[in-house]
């Protein structure tokens, strides 16, 4: 029973629980690693390599997503200020603030121990610039090893047989070395295999609620819901019997949903009618996401399809599964294939593509101010979205962690604007 008049108590699901312990787990992993001797490499979301790290039994640390639970425990607008006073620009990616202003406070994890200071440091550089100087920067400061994978850009909208084989090498040669010497575990390829085994079967559960949004209603909201079915599959989980446990787990509460014909739990109770089906790009603020999320709720919206669910990985627009018969060319192929590292003709067939497929009402850009990797190009993907499927779309300007960027008069009236945009809309097509 909810006893608050302000808010309504969060629907907790077996798969919230299940996902809630194995993060906690992990960070109790990681902030007692100088006890248990465990090494910890730091590395970034999009195109990871966790299987491969788990084959030395290194941990793994995303500074993304400290920077995100810091945002939603509403402690990143202090660190990002100590950057700042530090001598970081404004304009630099608040990810990369959160993370300097949260090390300078002793890096503590959310269960109120310290984070380690990294064995190494494993750039996955998949697109983003400012990858490469995030990095140096934690260099300079842990005077820790660094492995760089470097990842092509695919610029011309395809994997090559040599960009593969670039990949592949490098993993060959650099950094299944550089994994063996800081744990001192010999790299053994049939257990890679088997962990890229049980990342494929944790893949196909995950597609399958991916789309199951195709259901009218949807079942899910694939932006504000998507952040938590992502969660696994993007971070320290892929490739392990508990993700595949936890979409199994989350598959079969979807499937109740759509027997039963309701839409997605919110953090305000259940959706009720599904008014506006939307396709969203770029990736929600965090430090009033409950807020933000509330703004879609109270008008009947529901994001069928979002690109932020590609940002780790891309696995619904060209089915790629990882693939235990060919371990180092399918890390290659996930790497070359993220979000971050496509270019802007690919995603906006993405988006026109998932405006079909789930057919979409319209399409929202939520253009965050400082992921310039991210942002540019969005205006233009807009306008060709709305040239291509004929259906409304808008902008709006929000931030990921720094809430001096989240102005919610501003987002609300834009986005009641848009719903009444997407009304006319409809009633002039009945009309005609
Ligand atoms: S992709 Fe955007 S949010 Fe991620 S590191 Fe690059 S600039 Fe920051």
């Amino acid at each position: 029973m909810n006893m608050s008049a302000e808010k309504p108590e969060v629907i907790k699901e077996a798969s919230m629980l299940k996902q809630k312990e194995m993060i906690t787990r992990n960070y109790d992993d990681l902030t007692s690693a100088r006890e248990t001797g465990r090494k910890v490499s730091s590395t970034y979301v999009p195109g990871n390599l966790n299987e491969l790290l788990m084959c030395f039994g290194i941990l793994n640390n995303l500074p993304e997503i400290n920077a995100i639970q810091n945002g939603m425990r509403k402690q990143s607008g202090a660190m990002i200020m100590d950057a700042e006073k530090s001598g970081h620009s404004e304009d630099v990616c608040t990810y990369v603030k959160a993370d300097i202003g949260h090390m300078a406070r002793g890096s503590i994890a959310p269960n109120g121990k310290s984070m380690p200071v990294p064995d190494l440091l494993l750039l996955n550089y998949t697109g983003c610039f400012t990858f490469l100087k995030w990095f140096e920067l934690l260099r300079d400061e842990y005077g820790c090893r660094t492995q760089m994978l470097h990842v092509p850009y695919e610029g011309d909208g395809k994997i090559t047989t040599n960009m593969r084989d670039y990949v592949v090498r490098q993993l060959k040669e650099e950094v299944i070395p550089t994994l063996e010497e800081v744990s001192g575990v010999k790299f053994d390829i049939d257990r890679l295999r088997e962990n890229l085994r049980l990342s494929a079967k944790a893949e196909d559960d995950f597609v399958w609620v991916l789309e199951s949004a195709k259901n009218k209603p949807s079942p899910i909201d694939a932006y504000f819901g998507g952040v938590y079915y992502v969660g696994p599959i993007f971070t320290a989980f892929r490739g392990t019997e508990d993700a595949v446990e936890y979409y199994k787990l989350l598959r079969s509460e979807i499937e109740q949903r759509i027997a039963d014909g309701k839409g997605p739990i919110t953090p305000e109770g259940e959706m009720g009618e599904e008014k506006y089906r939307l396709v969203v790009e770029g990736p929600p603020n965090w430090t009033s996401f409950r807020e933000f999320w509330k703004m879609f709720y109270d008008e009947g919206a529901v994001v069928v399809s979002s690109t932020y669910t590609k940002v780790g990985g891309v696995y619904d627009f060209d089915g790629f599964r990882h693939d235990p018969d060919h371990p180092l060319e399918s890390l290659a192929d996930y790497c070359l294939g993220c979000y971050t590292n496509r270019n802007l003709p690919t995603r906006v067939d993405m988006v026109e593509k998932a405006m079909h497929d789930y057919q979409a009402d319209g399409f929202l850009v939520n253009s965050i101010k400082s992921c310039n990797s991210f942002a540019a190009g969005e205006l233009m993907m807009m306008r060709e979205i709305e040239t291509r499927t004929g259906k409304p779309a808008a902008f709006i300007e929000t931030d990921l962690v720094d809430p001096r960027y989240f102005s919610p008069a501003n987002v609300k009236n834009r986005l009641e604007s848009y719903f009444q945009m997407i009304d006319q809309k409809r009633q002039s097509g009945r009309a005609a």
